[in-house]
């Protein structure tokens, strides 16, 4: 049920990006080639400009504009980020396979450092650069490198790798043919590296107008914890449920160690924010010792996942997993403090009964909506009469809703999330009515 906002708002932003990714070889057209070359050296030169115009462009996706997320889902737009470097690695490589097709050999030469001329260099460097931000990313996990370090280094190989194209297609390319030419991409390095800034420097110095603090810390099932943030000095802000914000916890916002979390509590009882978190790593264990007081910044909201995306559901159907919890908690309970009288349901998956976060504010949640929660537990407790096991096809065919149009969210842990969309789409379950978020960026 996508209203004809969003998709326009999708039409829009595509073709926008279409536009500002291929607009270099627009360009192109217009300045005489320098060797008067042919259709190779048209093309190579072409996929060169492709490859740096859309090393670019990964820098928008990921800037945190509020706006670029719906109706996709940051989610999905952080999936096209991971997906559209196999495009540039791809083009990159081929940009100087087709223009020294001729030389291959001598080109070959070049790989040898302080072999290639220097114009050339920059290109070769440049290459490597991205290969080995495409390596680290694709096997961060089978590397086992840590998502800080992987962070620290994310960042600057990125840079290296469009500042040294560019460099490159100054010095071997026909950038400086034209004036006309030469300030356009001037325009365009300085509007990227202002994304870079907009990230690193100008949000945080934003953050620090707008302080929160952590007003209360409860222990929560299963190793999680719920922090309460109150705002300093300022009101806030609002927020559609399902929303999440990416936090920083200490004296600076500028420690650029923020990790996303959804908001817990409902949107209706904001300036008051709450976030639930369960400790799985360095940083989410380190907040089972965090104390009132603690200075806390919040950069949001962000994200599409919302009941309020789709207004005129008969009802809601949460399918959630271990602390994907957190997003169809907020959205719950801002439905009953909107007295909403629709018939919901939740299909939640836990490992164990006295680990399942919010089991006892899901039943007193249950008194205030019409809502059924399904517990499914990997393992339960003797004589358990409730669903085990995990959420299959089968379990969803029968608790699913067969009557009216429902909005289906999913938010969990990635295999059962691939299980629930695949096992909706086989019921029959529109794509259009389903929104997921995955917790996994990277
Ligand atoms: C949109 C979104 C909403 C989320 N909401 C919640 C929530 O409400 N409750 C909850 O418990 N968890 C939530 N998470 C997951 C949470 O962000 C990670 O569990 C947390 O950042 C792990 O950090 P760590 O240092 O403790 O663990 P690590 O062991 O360092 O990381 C575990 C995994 O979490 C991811 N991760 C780690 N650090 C970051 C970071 N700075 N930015 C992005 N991803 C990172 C990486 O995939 C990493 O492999 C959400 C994630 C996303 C993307």
């Amino acid at each position: 049920m996508p209203t004809l906002k969003d998709l326009t708002r999708a039409g829009l932003w595509l073709g926008l990006y279409v536009l500002l990714a291929l607009w270099p070889l627009l360009l192109l057209l217009s300045a005489p080639a320098p060797r008067g070359g042919g259709l190779a050296d048209e093309f190579g030169s072409a996929l060169g400009f492709l490859a740096i115009s859309l090393m670019a462009m990964q820098f928008v996706l990921t800037a945190r504009f509020e706006w670029v997320a719906p109706p996709f889902g940051t989610d999905l737009v952080y999936a096209f980020h991971r997906h559209i470097t196999i495009a540039v690695v791809v083009v990159s490589l081929l940009h100087p396979v087709v223009l020294l097709w001729s030389s291959l050999g001598m080109a070959l030469g070049w790989l040898v450092p302080g072999k290639a001329p220097w114009e050339i260099a920059s290109g070769i460097w440049a290459t490597w650069a991205l290969l080995a931000l495409a390596v680290t990313s694709w096997l961060r996990r089978r590397l086992k490198l840590p998502y800080q370090a992987w962070r620290w280094s994310h960042g600057p190989l990125a840079a290296a790798a469009v500042l040294l194209g560019i460099w490159h297609a100054l010095l071997a390319g026909r950038l400086l043919s034209r004036p006309v030419v030469r300030w356009l991409w001037l325009a365009w390095t300085l509007g990227w590296i202002g994304l870079l800034l907009r990230v690193r420097v100008f949000k945080p110095l934003a953050l620090r107008r707008r302080p929160w603090v952590v007003s209360e810390v409860r222990r929560e099932a299963g190793e999680a914890v719920t922090l309460v943030l109150d705002p300093v000095g300022h009101d806030g802000f609002r927020f559609r449920c399902g929303q999440f914000v990416w936090l920083t916890l200490g004296a600076s916002p500028f420690a650029a160690r923020e990790h996303p979390f959804s908001i817990a509590s409902s949107a209706v009882a904001s300036p008051r924010l709450e976030l639930t978190i369960k400790a799985v790593g360095d940083f989410t264990r380190g907040l089972l010792s965090v104390q009132p007081g603690e200075p806390a910044w919040l950069d949001g909201p962000f994200g599409a996942m919302s009941v309020d995306a789709f207004p005129d559901a008969d009802g809601y159907v949460c399918i959630a997993g271990g602390s994907g919890i957190v997003p169809c908690m907020s959205m719950l309970r801002t439905l009953a403090d909107r007295g909403d009288r629709r018939p919901h349901l939740l299909i939640y998956g836990s490992a164990v009964l006295e680990r399942t976060i919010f089991r006892e504010a899901l039943a007193a949640l249950s008194t205030r909506l019409d809502l059924r929660v399904v517990h499914v537990l990997e393992r339960p407790p003797e004589g358990w009469r409730g669903e085990q096991g995990y959420v299959t096809q089968a379990l969803l065919d029968r608790w699913l809703p067969h009557r009216g149009r429902h909005a289906y969210f999913v938010c969990g842990p990635g295999p059962m999330m691939d299980v629930a969309e695949e096992a909706l789409a086989r019921l029959g379950v529109p794509l259009s009515d389903l929104h997921s978020e995955r917790f996994d960026l990277v």
